[in-house]
């Protein structure tokens, strides 16, 4: 399958074992926040809150492996954009949007994220969330997520 963070329309995109499975299997080590960020969302996409647990800074964290489980599988994201990331020394940001489906509505969650670099692993510490947009998608319009599949075949599956 295509990479959950990737844009599925791009003729480059990347299939998942070549993008942000071996992160997720810690087998290698996101190099850029904006890594991160992207095996981030995909594991929100896949339910692997141990991972976003993991990343998620200590001083930061709010919850449990299990909680991180819980709100990542109980939300059918949609899609990532990512708009703009800005390289600091070892505290990156990056702006983004990320997309799930709540019924027949697609929630807009606008995130300017920010990272930290420690002993040479990126994680997220915490974000200003920008104002959520909310849009109604009909069964017969083309899923936004970019799978070329009219909404009722994909992501709305209501
Ligand atoms: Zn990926
Ligand atoms: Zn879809």
């Amino acid at each position: 399958m295509i990479c959950p963070c990737q844009d599925k329309s791009a003729t480059n995109a990347r299939l998942y074992e070549d993008c942000c499975e071996s992160k997720h299997k810690g087998l290698t080590k996101a190099q850029s926040a904006e890594e991160l960020m992207r095996s981030r969302y995909s594991a929100f996409f896949l339910g692997l809150g141990k991972y976003i647990f993991d990343t998620h800074h200590a001083d930061f964290r709010n919850g449990t492996v299990e909680d991180y489980t819980a709100s990542a599988q109980s939300t059918n994201w949609c899609r990532l954009e990512v708009l703009e990331s800005e390289q600091l020394e070892s505290n990156d940001k990056v702006n983004f949007k990320a997309y799930f489906f709540e019924k027949d509505k697609l929630h807009c969650m606008h995130e300017i994220s920010n990272f930290v670099l420690e002993a040479n692993q990126w994680f997220y510490t915490d974000g200003e969330y920008q104002p959520k947009t909310v849009e109604k998608i009909a069964r017969n319009d083309q899923c936004p997520c970019q799978s070329g599949l009219k909404a009722k075949k994909c992501h709305l599956l209501i």
